[in-house]
């Protein structure tokens, strides 16, 4: 059985006093058994909100790495930095990464490859924007990001991958999928996890779903057989994020 994820991404929102100040007024109410919660803020913000969350379950995440762990790469922050902040989770290609920082399939890849060396979980995002949605080349999008992610990765660290199925054109926008096509494009992304690692491994892999959930939308995309969670923006900023926490319990 794959443990519900719900990893909130701050984006580039709350500075370090802010953020404490809402984790102090939310964490009680997000701090569930039942489910795995993360809280993805900007990095200056890391030490701050994990030492805010002492005494929880409730984790946190960091936006992005890079995939060196030391050298000259001015601004960037290291997968080795975040294991020894013993950061647990790291959002990997987001899509306002790839089309406002020219990330690309590959270094996605070499992301998450150096991530789980050492020991984070990448949330590994994909997904199509609407053209190609209304070209009907979703598939092949996600069968290409997918492929490209996972590239070398070896079967016994791909437990410790989570898929974040984005679609560009529900980030942000209020348009959510439906929650048929949110399910069949996790779905797909699952038969494509068992073609590569075989369906043992894939089973518990965890697919989640991203793009304007809501506490009222949450509920049904959760309640999806291949939908193992969410990754949440804008809902993840507000009190009300133990609502979407909790949907469907
Ligand atoms: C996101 O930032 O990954 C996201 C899905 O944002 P939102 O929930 O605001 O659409």
């Amino acid at each position: 059985m794959r443990k519900m994820l719900i990893a909130g991404n701050w984006k580039m929102n709350f500075a370090p006093k802010k953020a404490v100040k809402f984790v102090d007024q939310i964490k009680e109410s997000i701090d569930i058994k039942e489910r795995d919660v993360v809280l993805c803020v900007p990095y200056v913000a890391l030490q701050p909100v994990k030492d805010a969350l002492k005494g929880t379950s409730v984790q946190v995440g960091a936006q992005n790495v890079h995939y060196m762990d030391d050298g000259a790469y001015t601004g960037e922050i290291s997968p080795a930095m975040l294991d020894e902040m013993e950061v647990p989770y790291v959002i990997v290609g987001h899509s306002e990464r790839r089309e406002k920082f020219a990330e690309s399939d590959t270094t996605v890849n070499l992301r998450a490859l150096r991530a789980l060396k050492h020991g984070l979980c990448p949330i590994i995002c994909v997904g199509e924007t609407q053209k190609q949605r209304g070209a009907q080349r979703t598939e092949d999008v996600l069968r290409k990001q997918v492929k490209f992610a996972l590239d070398e990765i070896k079967p016994e660290r791909a437990e410790k991958v989570v898929i974040a199925y984005e679609p560009i054109w529900a980030i942000g926008t209020g348009v959510t999928a439906t929650t048929a096509q949110a399910e069949d494009a996790c779905a797909f992304i699952r038969t494509l996890l068992v073609e590569r690692f075989g369906k043992e491994i894939a089973q518990k892999i965890r697919i989640l779903y991203g793009g304007s959930v809501t506490p009222k939308n949450a509920a049904e995309l959760f309640s999806q057989p291949n939908i193992d969670g969410g990754l949440v923006g804008g809902a993840s900023t507000i009190p009300t994020f133990d609502e979407v926490v909790k949907a469907g319990l």
